[in-house]
């Protein structure tokens, strides 16, 4: 690899294996006009900056919106139904997750505080903040 060449930044498999096994919730800062995202990229999606400075993202956040899964994958089987989320969290960046235990409409609201928890299963956990059982 080139000298001229800035690292990369880390690949999709890399931010998998951060919640998976690192059980950190990894992401982008863009230096230039500060947008926190999660999601991988060449460029800032708001600028177009190519400096992207890697950092951990905040663990928990709001509900910015959900439905409820009845027909799961095979990892889920014995999930459903429950709850595919979008939460945004408090450093500003938004990632999809899914949350067991909540089983209808009226079991989750939106702006509702939830938190990453570390599982076994693919794709990025939550639970209710306020939910005691469920503390690291
Ligand atoms: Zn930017």
């Amino acid at each position: 690899m080139s000298d001229d060449l800035p690292a990369a930044s880390h690949s999709i498999a890399e931010f998998i294996h951060g919640y998976e096994e690192d059980h950190v919730l990894r992401g982008f800062r863009c230096p230039k006009c500060s947008l926190v995202t999660a999601t991988w990229g060449l460029a800032c999606p708001r600028c177009g900056s190519l400096e992207r400075t890697e950092t951990r993202l905040a663990d928990s956040g709001k509900v910015a919106a959900f439905t409820i899964l009845s027909v799961p994958g095979d990892d889920f089987l014995n999930d459903a139904p429950y709850a595919y989320v979008v939460v945004d969290l408090d450093d500003g960046a938004r990632v999809t997750g899914w949350m067991p235990g909540v089983k209808q409409q009226t079991d989750l609201t939106i702006g509702e505080r939830v938190r990453f928890v570390p599982s076994y299963k693919p794709g990025v956990q939550f639970v209710k903040d306020a939910d005691p059982s469920a503390r690291r």
